[in-house]
């Protein structure tokens, strides 16, 4: 009886968000061919999951999925989409078959009042999700739900609705970002993916003041990145795979530091570096 008590309590305590507050994770994602490559970034996202506790479920923010207005996917059994083209057959055949969340998306909706978020039973899993999540969980078996990044929008709005999904984190629910800070493909050497440099200076220059501004917690700065110099203007030429960064960044509580890990260059003009908040 004493334990049924203390299960009881320890239910109820869940449900008031007692739980110890989940970590936060911006992953850089890189070329689809990580989900199927063994390399030092998918040891990476191994290593990171063994360090953190494992979520009730996760709430994924990825690149690949920009909509008009935010969406939230509702669906119980989300499909793997093989969102790419011209990569070997192999790709196209890997499912990630994770649940989805209902229950989450309807929290999600419920929790931000920066945006009217709409349910969407449409989308599913974005190689952007999935492509790194069966990394840290390959049992596919933590439930994932993806927001989406409404295009129409600043990336100061982006970093305010962010802010309201702390709260989430308390809940056990992993808040992963999954972009990359430097993406420029149009300059991306595909014959240089595995090796470790920048062919521009403003890549590596952009690269170093990305990491310094998060270690100083200047995310203003980054938040204004459009007028933070040629070189941030070169490495973020869409804001797709950066926007990803600063949702997690909004999340930083005043006692918690980030993390970076993976922290390399590919292509020339592509980083992997990735942050962990805890
Ligand atoms: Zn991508």
């Amino acid at each position: 009886m004493q334990t049924d008590t203390l299960e009881s309590l320890d239910k109820a305590g869940r449900n008031f968000g007692t739980t110890p507050r989940m970590p936060a994770l911006f992953l850089g994602h890189g070329s689809p061919m990580n989900a199927i490559e063994e390399n030092e970034f998918v040891k990476g996202f191994r290593k990171v999951a063994s360090e953190i506790e494992k979520p009730n479920m996760i709430l994924c923010i990825s690149a690949h999925w920009e909509t008009k207005g935010t969406h939230v996917t509702a669906m119980t059994n989300p499909k793997t989409i093989h969102d790419f083209g011209g990569f070997p057959r192999e790709l196209y055949e890997i499912e990630y078959p994770a649940p989805g969340s209902p229950q989450l998306a309807e929290e999600v909706r419920n929790l931000v009042t920066r945006a009217e978020i709409e349910l969407d039973h449409q989308w599913g899993l974005d190689h952007g999700a999935w492509s790194v999540i069966r990394h840290l969980y390959p049992q596919a078996d933590v439930p994932v739900v993806q927001l989406s990044l409404d295009y129409t929008q600043s990336p100061r709005y982006h970093y305010e609705l962010a802010t309201q999904l702390g709260a989430l984190r308390e809940k056990g629910v992993l808040i992963i970002g999954s972009g990359n800070m430097v993406h420029n493909l149009r300059r991306v050497a595909w014959d240089k993916m595995d090796e470790d440099n920048f062919s521009y200076d403003w890549a590596a220059e952009a690269s170093h003041k990305m990491k310094r501004a998060i270690e100083e917690r200047d995310h203003q700065k980054l938040i204004n990145y459009k007028s933070a110099g040629p070189e941030f203007v070169l490495s973020i030429p869409t804001p797709d795979h950066f926007l990803p960064l600063l949702y997690i960044l909004a999340l930083q509580t005043k006692d918690e530091h980030a993390h970076i890990f993976n922290d390399k260059a590919v292509g020339g003009s592509l980083t992997m570096t990735s942050v962990k908040l805890t």
